[in-house]
């Protein structure tokens, strides 16, 4: 028996069931995704780069490049780094930011870590001899590995930073790209790598007024700390004698509640689904037990815990945290596939799990009601689980509110503050925790204009959903490759997947380098197999995400046929990566068009 099966009696499903369904419908609305605003036109000012000098200048370049990245997350630098590994030198990275670092750049909101652990999320450990000083790190420490890979492998001479690339036009007759960016450059690349990210387009909620708050008020990736004062660590001083607001209780709002909530004089939070709050367990680094693994343990511990998190039997847990324990103890042999309905024996462990979870909010949380407001009511992965050992406890402080809206969310925005059941709640400052957009539709979220051959708009060909071989590379778009989750096999460590898909991206490049071909794309045929495999696949992952509540996870509760093509393969992330590995070692015989350079070049 394990510790799940023990209180499995006492549970009334049928009773969950429908509790869970009621709490559903409560959320579902008309609109989905379009209900949010993305920090464009009328919320430009909401994108402003809080890290950036505004006045930055330079003059536009025009030159001839083997491969131009777009994105200096970890992705794009995981990308060049790869690529100078193979010999592939020529490479210029194209960045919106003022630095590299992606996600961990932009988002540097006070209390941030990553979820995943160190060990495994941080890449080229072995290769860069850093030590994560803890087990979950901070964000300001993942941004400076970040710049550290950028220096140790040359990276910051061959960067544009604060540059958007605009449009890629393909032109067949010299086999190349034709980039152009928003600071008048002319690039001309043999390849083109887009790392645009997955959680990189901020969305404002679908409140009406927001325009008219007359105080400050920011989306939290790019927290304001010229109001706020203090930093990631808090010492948030500006707050001292304010009311503040935040909306949005998913990971980040949970991770920057705390410190707000020390320094605000009234911190109100807004809720409309609770986050599921599971055990962190951070701790620091043991330097010695991390001197002494052996060469190649970050790699067999980033295969291990995509294993045992994506239904593949193994028989150690590396890395025994609160994600994979849910993995281990309720199935005993690790072999669960969990988010899938796939057995009512997996989902029943499940709702166990999320038991548990609501059994920890009456441990801690002291007032009733409110610890009865913060109990999530879904199935564990129809959101992305949260971790924190500090959330839950701030609403034990007397200047904190919660302000649960029973599914409905904020009302509206007011000049002074946020209406909910028709009462104003006065604020000096709203803060916006409401997310990304998430594989919503990939030129919109890129911003990018891209002309494959004969002029063909990928926009244009993707208006139904994506169509990829393997995520990376689609057909008429020659020599154009992507680091996306959108028909890719994902691991909850997202760096996993870049991690496979940059070396496979890199050893194409390098073979047709090697080979002298002056272009390489899938073939119509590979395509279609991919997409339609990814379709077949996807079907139990629907219909568990049918009966989930909404979120960025579902579309907000319309997995439609666009959003199904839009997804995740749903063989999992081990035979996917086994896929790519496979092409490279066998030597790309298969699945791909390769043309010889042009005669004129
Ligand atoms: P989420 O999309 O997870 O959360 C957005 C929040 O805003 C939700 O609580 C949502 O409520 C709420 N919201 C939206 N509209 C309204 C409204 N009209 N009224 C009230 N509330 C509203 O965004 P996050 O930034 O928290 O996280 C996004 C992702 O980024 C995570 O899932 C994770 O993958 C990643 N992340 C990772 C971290 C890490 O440690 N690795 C840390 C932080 C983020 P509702 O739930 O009802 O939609």
């Amino acid at each position: 028996m394990t510790s799940q099966d023990d209180q499995e009696p006492s549970l009334d499903f049928d009773a969950l069931a429908r509790k869970y369904a009621d709490e559903r419908e409560k959320r579902r609305r008309g609109d989905g995704n379009a209900q949010y605003h993305s920090l464009n036109e009328e919320f430009a000012s909401f994108d402003q780069d809080p890290n950036a000098t505004p006045s930055f200048d330079r003059t536009p370049v025009e030159w001839d490049k083997d491969v131009v990245v777009i994105g200096g997350g970890y992705g794009g630098l995981l990308t060049a780094v790869h690529l100078r590994s193979r010999g592939v030198n020529d490479i210029v990275t194209i960045e919106k930011g003022a630095d590299f670092g992606g996600t961990w750049y932009w988002n540097r909101y006070p209390g941030i870590r990553c979820d995943v652990e160190s060990y495994i999320y941080m890449p080229l450990l072995e290769d860069t001899g850093y030590i994560p000083s803890e087990k979950y790190a901070k964000g300001a420490e993942i941004y400076e590995q970040c710049r550290l890979i950028a220096k140790k492998f040359a990276l910051y001479d061959d960067t544009l930073f604060q540059t958007l690339v605009e449009r890629l036009v393909w032109r067949e007759e010299v086999q190349r790209w034709a980039v152009t960016t928003n600071r008048g450059d002319k690039i001309n690349a043999r390849f083109v790598v887009s790392a645009t990210g997955n959680y990189s387009n901020p969305k404002l909620p679908g409140i009406p007024g927001i325009e008219n708050f007359e105080g400050p008020s920011f989306h939290t990736s790019r927290w304001d700390y010229a109001f706020t004062g203090g930093d990631a660590d808090g010492n948030l001083t500006g707050l001292t004698g304010k009311k503040i607001g935040v909306i949005g209780t998913g990971s980040t709002g949970i991770q920057c509640v705390p410190l707000v909530a020390e320094f605000a004089e009234q911190l109100f939070l807004f809720q409309r689904t609770p986050a599921s709050i599971d055990v962190r367990g951070n701790r620091p680094t043991d330097v010695d037990w991390f001197a002494s693994q052996p060469p190649g343990w970050q790699r067999k511990r980033m295969m291990n815990f995509t294993a045992l998190t994506s239904g593949t039997a193994q028989e150690e847990d590396m890395v025994n945290d609160s994600m994979t324990n849910l993995f281990r103890e309720s199935t005993g042999d690790t072999r669960g596939r969990f988010g899938s309905l796939d057995s009512g024996e997996h989902e029943k462990a499940e709702i166990a799990r999320m038991e548990k979870v609501r059994q920890r909010i009456d441990s801690i949380v002291e007032d009733k009601e409110t610890a009865e407001a913060l109990k999530p009511y879904f199935h564990y992965f129809c959101k992305r689980p949260g971790f924190s050992d500090d959330y839950l406890q701030v609403f034990n402080r007397p200047n904190v509110t919660l302000v649960d809206t029973g599914g409905k969310g904020v009302e509206k925005v007011t000049a002074t503050g946020l209406v909910v059941d028709g009462r104003e709640y006065k604020l000096d400052c709203i803060i916006y925790a409401t997310g990304f957009d998430f594989m919503t539709n990939y030129t919109r979220e890129s911003g990018l204009s891209i002309r494959g051959r004969d002029g063909a708009l990928l926009e244009e060909h993707w208006k139904d959903g994506a169509k990829t071989l393997f995520g990376v590379q689609t057909h008429g778009f020659p020599n154009f490759f992507l680091l996306t989750l959108v028909q890719s096999g994902v691991s909850f460590n997202y760096l996993h997947t870049a991690d496979a898909q940059s070396a496979y991206i890199a050893d194409l490049i390098s073979y047709c380098t090697e080979k002298k071909f002056g272009s390489v794309e899938p073939t119509e045929g590979a395509v279609e197999e991919w997409v339609n495999l990814c379709l077949k696949l996807s079907e139990p992952r629907i219909k568990f995400l049918e009966n989930c509540t909404p979120s960025y996870l579902n579309n907000e509760g319309k997995p439609s046929r666009e959003f199904v093509l839009n997804s995740p393969y749903g063989g999992g992330p081990i035979p996917y990566y086994e896929a790519l590995e496979k092409m490279s070692r066998e030597r790309f015989a298969i699945n791909l068009d390769f043309a010889d350079r042009n005669a004129s070049r």
